[in-house]
């Protein structure tokens, strides 16, 4: 099991997040490794998490950030990333968001319809700048992961849709106050499936050729996110694969030299370095299984009770050597409070602390304080 720092834990009030410091520097140094030999630009998506040693250390490796709110945007500033290595994405800017972003001068505005582009041109047009639009392109690509995290299907919210485009490539050229830089997708998130990122590669292959047709070389084009990582064996995978990842774009995306690709990972970067921390406040005998309940919830992690997610669970001080099934639950008065169901466990009794893994992406920053809860802290590793 991962090295914990359990006499450490001991002294802490439960329940709160541990970071490994160490591996999400090794895992940056890898995922640095393998894009910048392609030339590869990556922006960390600042929604996974938002703690300000993690997005300094993503800085310090020369990420850019990718982000969905003016408050990101103002986040992403204030730990020092520059401008010009922020992009600004989301089916739903408001006029104050935009405006954030326009008095900044951002790398680029993530567009997702022609209305938007409309609004963006206008504000634009009131400071006397220029907006840098990139297009977010719906591909209709299949993700295979969850509904709910799937993002680039026609049925989705997400994106301009393939037979809106021509209108749409119109309008901005009519836009004066529009730079129109390259073309965006984000298909979904947690893909395991690689191929799937082949699949992408030959629709963003049709619409960057489709550019070139009408006499546009797009200077830049974004692949968005969704690289997944390993739930059910956080030790022995606790880094991606990113040389077979970024491969798969070197491969099969067909760039011209001027040409530049970028990427927008989240949970790939942070995803393992995080764990949830909490202790066992009782333990219940059931008819089928037992309760193990934990003094964290859905308010600390959401997940499990949002998108039915598997997270593995380590009893951290349980010297036992009989195993026995557990249902792992929280205290928050909801059935779907529940982090694991018949989990077979070592023998597991008050006091003892659990740790739920693969937590550092879409953990802590959807946590709240429903039941008027306190809200969840965080701990480095040294
Ligand atoms: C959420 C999101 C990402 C990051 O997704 P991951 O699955 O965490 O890599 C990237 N781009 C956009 C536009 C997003 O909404």
């Amino acid at each position: 099991m991962s090295n914990f720092p359990i006499e450490r834990f001991k002294g802490l009030k439960t329940p709160f997040y541990y970071y490994n410091m160490a591996l999400l520097e090794r895992t940056l140094n890898e995922a640095v490794k393998h894009s910048s030999k392609y030339g590869f630009e990556i922006h960390y998506a600042l929604k996974a998490n938002v703690n300000t040693p993690i997005l300094e250390m993503i800085k310090e490796k020369g990420l850019g950030a990718d982000c969905v709110s003016g408050n990101e945007v103002k986040k992403a500033l204030k730990i020092g990333f520059t401008p010009d290595h922020i992009a600004f994405a989301g089916v739903g800017k408001s006029d104050e968001e935009i405006f954030l972003g326009l008095e900044h001068d951002i790398f680029s505005f993530n567009c997702e319809s022609g209305e938007e582009i409309k609004v963006i041109n206008e504000l634009a047009q009131q400071k006397g700048k220029k907006a840098r639009v990139a297009l977010r392109i719906n591909p209709n690509v299949n993700a295979n992961t969850h509904k709910y995290i799937t993002t680039g299907l026609e049925e989705n919210k997400f994106g301009i849709n393939p037979w809106e485009l021509e209108d749409v490539f119109e309008l901005v050229k009519s836009c004066e106050n529009i730079e129109l830089i390259g073309i965006h997708f984000h298909i979904g998130s947690q893909i395991t499936d690689l191929g799937v990122f082949k699949n992408l590669c030959s629709r963003v292959n049709h619409f960057n050729k489709w550019f070139m047709d009408r006499g546009m070389i797009l200077p830049h084009i974004n692949v968005g996110g969704g690289l997944g990582v390993d739930y059910h064996h956080p030790d022995d995978n606790p880094i991606c694969d990113f040389e077979t990842y970024f491969g798969i774009f070197n491969e099969f995306l067909e760039l011209r030299p001027s040409q530049k690709l970028h990427f927008e990972l989240g949970r790939a970067l942070v995803g393992q370095c995080g764990s949830l921390i909490s202790k066992v406040l009782y333990v219940k005998k059931g008819i089928n299984t037992n309760f193990a309940i934990l003094d964290a919830g859905m308010t600390e992690l959401i997940r499990p009770a949002l998108y039915q997610s598997y997270h593995r669970i380590d009893n951290l001080t349980s010297n036992s050597n009989d195993k026995l099934r557990y249902d792992v639950v929280g205290p928050i008065c909801e059935s779907s409070d529940c982090f694991g169901k018949a989990l077979l466990l070592p023998e597991t009794e008050r006091g003892d602390l659990m740790a739920i893994r693969t937590t550092g992406a879409y953990g802590e920053v959807m946590a709240s304080q429903y039941n008027l809860r306190d809200i969840v802290q965080a701990e480095y590793s040294e």
